[in-house]
């Protein structure tokens, strides 16, 4: 069933000649055609090669992202997403807000690799027309098509020796969150609150919201 889905046609993602190929409904999902998009799927298929495994069907592999905000190379997150399937969505992908273009793949049972988008190969990428077009404010999906092509073709016909370094992390440890489905209505608003976002004011459960909560004390769940 889910092999099916890679076979949706698009004019977005033509098949190549030679060279690694990307299914067109990754350009679909993401919304434009761009290099890091493409990317970021390479690196997952790495990563699931590396660590022996499938992709994330449920639960069982996480993404640590070193992204941060106000980066363009956020699009690696959705390549990533789009080839392991361990998505923000289900809880399988976190970032660590480093502002670097790498991503550690965890694994419980079979341990955790780093991913990095080697320096060199960016500067290279860096060269295209295409980022000439991003640096003066044009949005991907206004680029010329055959130039976002052609900056996709780049990343597709690299070899993984000249795109990633790839480094075990036999220390890395990771405790996920227990998932739970207990929930409660939020005495004052009404809403229903998952557990661990319920709080006790005056002796009632309330939700973040109506408990006064500030923006500080947001919770990150990091690993180590
Ligand atoms: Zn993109
Ligand atoms: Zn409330």
């Amino acid at each position: 069933m889910l092999n099916e889905v890679s076979k949706i046609p698009t004019q977005l993602g033509k098949p190549r000649d030679g060279g690694f190929k990307v299914p067109g409904w990754l350009f679909e999902f993401h919304g434009h055609k761009c290099p890091y998009s493409v990317m970021g799927y390479r690196m997952g298929v790495v990563a699931m090669r590396e660590l022996g495994r499938e992709k994330c069907y449920d639960h069982d592999m996480f993404v640590f992202s070193e992204m941060g905000v106000g980066h363009p190379q956020g699009c690696m997150q959705d390549g990533i997403q789009a080839s392991t399937s361990a998505t923000f969505g289900k809880g399988q992908m976190h970032k660590l807000y480093f502002g670097k273009v790498a991503a550690t793949f965890y694994d419980p049972a079979k341990g955790a690799v780093r991913i990095l988008f080697r320096n060199e190969f960016m500067d290279k990428l860096g060269t295209h027309e295409f980022f000439k077009f991003r640096k003066q404010g044009v949005e991907p999906s206004k680029v010329p098509v055959s130039v976002a092509q052609g900056v996709v073709d780049m990343v597709l016909d690299a070899t993984e020796e000249d795109l990633f370094k790839i480094e075990r992390l036999p220390d890395f440890k990771f405790k996920p969150v227990p998932g739970s489905f207990n929930k409660a209505k939020c005495s004052a608003c009404g809403d229903y609150v998952f557990e661990r976002y319920l709080r006790v004011k005056d002796g009632k459960l309330v939700c973040l919201k109506c408990s006064g909560h500030t923006e500080d004390e947001h919770v990150i769940y990091l690993p180590f």
